[in-house]
């Protein structure tokens, strides 16, 4: 095999490379170390898979996950490349016959846990084998600044030095503060590395941020317009997770769930049930997801607001893994915040941490949650944000976030920040935001009636001010000080010391409000993905005979249906319609081994359909 375009079209099926990945390989290539700082999605396994295949002797994959590994591991014999893990789910038996297979030198690429590393069995199988190199994958789990530190990583250095000959060290990841960056090539102590920063924008991802008064109504409005796809919807706590999953379930949607209070084999279950579209939607706290390469997840809800702005950026990140259009959503509530800070100020992640050191991390995560939530307030554009947090400019616009596609105008909201806050004021500072808006708008409901709250000197004050309208103010006042909003299990508005300068008409309040609605605008948006293929009706039911065939290998193979092929190739297949072995392997992402391999079936059904 000589370049790296042809194992890249043999092995992946694939004819040009992404940004970054070429320079990656070649310098691996030339034998030097390589580190890799690109998006989830952007191609990293590539990166090292490639010049494993290219380069004499063993490649040595450190991973941190087993899910991961088996995913890869899953794919790699897929497209017909030897490749085996070492992890805790083997068995000794099992483990024992792989070590001897792979001291056969029967393996190109090996995937292992870290704390495998220097057990007995394995350090000595690598010691006594020509190892090309040692390739760390996730390899922000070395530092402790990052979010996923597994103590673990840090025995990769020793396990590289104990090679008879030092191998080239290459490392990936997508985590992209400054301070991580730095964390991984001192301790990996990688030699003048090659170092790449891909872009982190992610072209296919529209974002979107919602302030819904019932977030659940919400989601089932959109999972009725998105039938049949699949998606996860994060939630910050195992109870709302247990809640949402029920509330679908019982709505006959086939969702499932994880967390960390689950069993083992529960979690397995469903996440398998989940990976194999058998339930195409999972409801799960960030507990999930690490490591999981599904890649046909069309979407990505949270449910609640997460911690900061590297959580968020990860796991709306899931989405569009394939390349095809997706949607991010995020669900703001200023609970979120309340709950959030509890989680901060509770910390107890981390056992060793103590006095002033944890005064500097719960600082450093208050001010983080602050970023997050300006996030979810902003009017300027989604991406821009992320992407200024990241250290990276885009162009202020991107048209594809809801922010970009929503007009605003400034207004002085005085008046309507004047009745709020006498509303708080006159109720005694008793009731959260759902009473004190539905009172001022003047809503007639049974809750207000209880409460007497239909008495108030302000209901109906504001009654041509719409509820939508009112929240957003609310929530303005919240973030600007004027009100607080309390930290208990029925969040409560409070007055603050600013309050009352509103009040006495001392200080105005002017804030930019949302004209439309964003739903509307953004069917009128056209698709601008490069790689999108948009099928006309005919292909549209080609693809679905082509997932059905996919899905009943993927039975009989015992494999997720994205191993096969993903949607994109499929899509491809689809509107290429191939008629033969030529044709086909023109499809994107098919390679020799998998036109072998399936080649004839999915020719058939496409020559069924054509004459039909
Ligand atoms: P990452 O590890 O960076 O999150 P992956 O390596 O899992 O991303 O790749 C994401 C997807 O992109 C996979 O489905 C992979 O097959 C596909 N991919 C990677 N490189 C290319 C390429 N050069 N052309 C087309 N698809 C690619
Ligand atoms: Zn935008």
């Amino acid at each position: 095999m000589s370049s790296k375009y042809e194992v890249l079209k043999h092995y992946f099926g694939y004819t040009s490379f992404r940004e970054g990945q070429e320079t990656l390989i070649d310098s691996i290539l030339e034998g030097k170390d390589t580190f890799g700082i690109m998006p989830t999605g952007a191609g990293k396994s590539m990166c090292y898979q490639i010049p494993a295949l290219m380069m004499e002797g063993i490649t040595i994959v450190v991973s941190p996950l087993i899910s991961l590994m088996k995913d890869q591991v899953g794919a790699l014999n897929q497209a017909g490349v030897h490749a085996a893990y070492f992890n805790s789910s083997l068995t000794p038996g099992q483990y024992a016959k792989a070590l001897m297979l792979a001291k056969q030198g029967r393996y190109k690429i090996i995937y292992v846990a870290p704390e495998r590393l220097l057990l007995e069995g394995f350090i000595d199988f690598a010691r006594s084998v020509d190892i090309a190199m040692v390739s760390v994958d996730e390899a922000h789990c070395v530092s402790q600044w990052g979010q996923d530190f597994r103590p673990s990583y840090l025995k990769i250095v020793e396990f590289v030095n104990q090679l008879p000959k030092r191998p080239v060290v290459s490392a990936f990841t997508a985590t992209a503060t400054h301070e991580v960056r730095e964390d991984i090539i001192r301790v990996l102590q990688l030699e003048q590395p090659t170092v790449i920063t891909t872009g982190f924008n992610r072209d296919n991802l529209f974002y979107t941020v919602k302030t819904p008064k019932d977030r659940f109504a919400e989601v089932e409005q959109y999972l009725e317009e998105h039938p049949g796809k699949s998606g996860v919807i994060y939630c910050l706590t195992r109870k709302t997770v247990e809640e949402v999953c029920d509330r679908l379930v019982r709505g006959g949607i086939a969702a499932t769930r994880y967390h960390a209070g689950l069993t083992d084999e529960e979690r397995r279950q469903n996440q398998d049930d989940f990976i194999y579209d058998v339930k195409p939607i999972m409801v799960a706290t960030n507990a999930f997801g690490m490591g999981i390469d599904k890649s046909n997840v069309r979407f990505v809800i949270h449910y609640n607001m997460p911690k900061n702005i590297e959580s968020y950026y990860q796991e709306a990140g899931r989405a569009g893994r394939d390349g095809e259009e997706s949607e991010c959503i995020l669900l703001y509530g200023p609970q979120d915040v309340v709950t959030n800070q509890f989680f901060i100020e509770n910390n107890r992640e981390n056992e060793e941490m103590a006095g002033e050191m944890l005064e500097v991390v719960k600082e450093r995560d208050r001010e983080r949650l602050k970023k997050m939530t300006y996030y979810c307030i902003t009017n300027e554009c989604l991406r821009e944000y992320v992407l200024r947090y990241f250290g990276e400019h885009g162009s202020n616009y991107c048209g594809k976030c809801s922010n970009c596609l929503t007009e605003y105008e400034t207004m002085d909201v005085t008046d309507i920040a004047k009745a709020i806050i006498g509303c708080v004021d006159s109720c005694r500072q008793r009731y959260g935001m759902t009473v004190i808006a539905d009172t001022v708008h003047g809503s007639k409901n049974a809750k207000l009636r209880q409460n007497n709250m239909i008495e108030n000197e302000y209901y109906n004050s504001l009654e041509s001010v719409s509820i939508p309208r009112i929240r957003q103010v609310i929530n303005h006042l919240i973030l600007e000080g004027y009100l607080l909003l309390t930290n208990e299990e029925y969040s409560i508005l409070k007055l603050t010391e600013k309050s009352a300068a509103v009040a006495e008409g001392e200080e105005a309040v002017i804030m930019k409000l949302a004209k439309d609605k964003v739903r509307e605008k953004k069917a009128k948006t056209k698709r601008t993905s490069k790689t999108d293929e948009v099928l006309g009706e005919a292909e549209e039911a080609l693809f679905e005979q082509l997932r059905e065939l996919r899905l009943a290998i993927a039975k009989e193979e015992h494999v997720p249906p994205y191993l096969i092929f993903s949607d994109k190739a499929l899509k491809d297949m689809s509107a290429r319609k191939p008629k033969d072995r030529e044709e086909f392997l023109k499809v994107s992402g098919v390679g020799d081994v998998k036109a072998d391999k399936y080649g004839e079936r999915f020719l058939l059904k496409i020559k069924e359909y054509n004459n039909y």
